[in-house]
C-alpha cells in the first residue's frame, strides 16, 4: 500500500481524498494555489505545497509543478480527483513516468474513453446500448447529410467536449448551419480539438449512470445507478440512488452488460458509464474515467467507499467483493450548493460569515467551508455537497426537506433556495421528470414572477 499520496486537486474534494487516505494509514500533500492557502484540505494535510498563482492554468493545472511537488515531498502516488487534471491522459502518463501512480485507469484507456468518437466506437464493440451516431463531421454539407440519415433532431458535440458545453441541438435542415458552426467555434474554444460529431438527439430523456469498479486482474462489479436527470444546461444539480424509474431486474440487466462491457475494453479502476433513458431503453453517452461529484450517492447506498477502492486498485490489491457481496440499501439524494445567486446564478463568491451545516442520522456534508473562510473568486462555484441516506425516498425526500431547513450559510448567497423549490414539485416528489423538466420549470416560473 502507498505511504504518502498527494492531492492533485482543491474543495470539498481534496477533503473528501484525505479522509480516504488517513483511514487508510496513508499520509497526505495537499498541493495548493496562492488563492487557496487558506483551504480546509493545505490545513489538514501531513504536508502542503504551493504549486502557483491562483489561475488555474498556472496552479492546479500545471503538470510540471505538481509532479515536482510529489518528487520534493516524496509521494508515491497521486490522485487526480475529478475535474482539473484527473482526465488529462498526458498528465496521467508523466506521473507514471516519474515513477509515481496515477490513482485512476492507463492513459491509453483514458485516451480511448475519452474522445467521445473513439469511446463511442469501443462502446459498440463492447455491446454496450448507443444512439445512432456520426463520424467526425467534415463541413456543414456533410453535417445535413449525415442528419438526413440519422433523422432530426440531432445534437453536434465536440469529440473532446465536457461540462455541457460545445453541444447545439438541430431540429431541420434551416438549424443545421447554425448549430454546426456554433457547437465547432465554441469547441475550438474550450477544448484542445475542434472536430465535432453528431447524435440522435432523444426528447424526453433521463440520465441515468452506472458506477463501476474494476481490479487491474479483470474482476469487475457494478455498484448500481444514479439518476442525474435534475439537470441545468446540461449540469447535474440534484442526483438520486437508486432511480425512481428503474425496477430491480432493470438494475441487473444494464448492470450485467456494462461489467461485460468494462471487461471487453479492459478497463482498471473506478469508472462512471453514462446513460440517457427513454422508453424503457439506454443509450450509452460516455464513460468517465474518474471520480464523480455525485459519487457519496453510491457511497451510502452500497455501503462502499470508492476512494479507497480507487486507492487499493491503483496499489495493485485485487477487488475485495464480487457482485453477490454488493446489497443496495435504502435511498440517497445529493443536492450541490453552489454559492449562486438563486435566480440569477451569477456566482457569488467572498466571506462566509456564519456556517452551520445539518447533521443527524442519515446526513452527510462534504464541503470545505468553515466560519470565516473566504471563497476564492477563481474556482467553481459549488461548496457544499448535502447528501441524505433514509430508508425509503420518501423518508429520503422528508430528511432533505429538514437538512436544507436546517443548513445556515451566512455572508454568501446559495442555491438552497432553489434546492427547496425544486424538492416541493409533484414531479420531484413523484419521480416523475426528465432532463428537461428544470429548465421547463424554471422558465415557466420565471415568466410568472
Ligand atoms: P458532457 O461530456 O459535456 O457532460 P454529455 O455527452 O455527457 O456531455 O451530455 C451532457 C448532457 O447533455 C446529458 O446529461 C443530457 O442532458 C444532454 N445530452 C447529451 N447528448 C444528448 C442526446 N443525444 N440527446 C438528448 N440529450 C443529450
Amino acid at each position: 500500500m502507498f505511504e504518502k499520496v498527494l492531492i492533485a486537486n482543491r474543495g470539498e474534494l481534496a477533503l473528501r481524498i484525505h479522509r480516504a487516505c488517513r483511514e487508510m494509514g496513508i499520509r497526505t500533500v495537499a498541493v495548493h494555489s496562492e488563492a487557496d492557502a487558506n483551504a480546509m484540505h493545505v490545513r489538514l494535510a501531513d504536508e502542503a505545497v504551493c504549486i502557483g498563482p491562483a489561475r488555474s492554468a498556472e496552479s492546479y493545472l500545471n503538470k510540471q509543478a505538481i509532479i515536482s511537488a510529489a518528487l520534493i515531498t516524496g509521494a508515491d502516488a497521486i490522485h487526480p480527483g475529478f475535474g482539473f487534471l484527473s482526465e488529462n491522459a498526458d498528465f496521467a502518463e508523466m506521473v507514471e513516468l516519474h515513477g509515481i501512480t496515477f490513482i485512476g485507469p492507463t492513459a491509453e484507456q483514458m485516451r480511448l474513453l475519452g474522445d467521445k468518437i473513439t469511446a463511442r466506437q469501443a462502446a459498440i464493440e463492447a455491446g454496450l446500448p448507443i444512439t445512432p451516431g456520426s463520424a467526425a463531421l467534415e463541413s456543414v454539407e456533410d453535417a445535413r447529410v449525415w442528419a438526413n440519415k440519422i433523422g432530426y433532431p440531432v445534437i453536434i458535440k465536440a469529440k473532446d467536449g465536457g461540462g455541457g458545453k460545445g453541444m447545439k441541438v438541430a431540429f431541420s435542415d434551416e438549424d443545421i448551419a447554425e448549430a454546426y458552426t456554433m457547437a465547432k467555434a465554441e469547441a475550438k474554444a474550450a477544448f484542445p480539438s475542434d472536430v465535432v460529431y453528431m447524435e440522435k438527439y432523444l426528447q424526453h430523456p433521463r440520465h441515468i449512470e452506472m458506477q463501476i469498479l474494476a481490479d487491474k486482474y479483470g474482476n469487475v462489479i457494478h455498484l448500481g445507478e444514479r439518476d442525474c436527470s435534475i439537470q441545468r444546461n446540461h449540469q447535474k444539480v440534484i442526483e438520486e440512488c437508486p432511480s425512481p424509474a428503474l425496477n430491480q431486474s432493470q438494475r441487473q440487466e444494464i448492470g450485467q452488460i456494462v461489467c461485460n462491457a468494462i471487461k471487453k475494453i479492459g478497463y482498471q479502476n473506478a469508472g462512471t458509464l453514462e446513460f440517457m433513458y427513454e422508453d424503457g431503453k439506454f443509450y450509452f453517452l460516455e464513460m468517465n474515467t474518474r471520480l464523480q461529484v455525485e459519487h457519496p450517492i453510491t457511497e451510502a447506498v452500497s455501503g462502499i467507499d470508492i476512494v479507497k477502492e480507487q486507492i487499493r486498485i491503483a496499489s495493485g490489491a485485487a477487488l475485495g467483493y464480487t457482485q453477490e457481496d454488493i446489497q443496495f440499501r435504502g435511498h440517497a439524494i445529493e443536492c450541490r450548493i453552489n454559492a449562486e445567486d438563486p435566480d440569477t446564478f451569477a456566482p457569488c463568491p467572498g466571506k462566509i460569515t456564519e456556517w452551520h451545516a445539518p447533521g443527524g442520522l442519515g446526513i452527510r456534508v462534504d464541503s470545505e467551508i468553515y466560519s470565516g473562510y473566504t471563497i476564492p473568486p477563481f474556482y467553481d462555484s459549488m461548496i457544499a455537497k448535502l447528501i441524505v441516506h433514509a430508508k425509503t425516498r420518501n423518508a429520503a425526500l422528508m430528511r432533505l426537506r429538514r437538512a436544507l431547513e436546517e443548513f445556515i450559510i451566512m455572508g454568501v448567497k446559495t442555491t438552497i433556495p432553489l434546492h427547496q423549490n425544486i424538492i416541493s414539485q409533484h414531479e420531484f416528489i413523484d419521480g416523475q421528470y426528465n432532463i428537461h423538466w428544470l429548465t421547463e420549470y424554471m422558465n415557466k416560473h420565471q415568466k410568472k414572477a
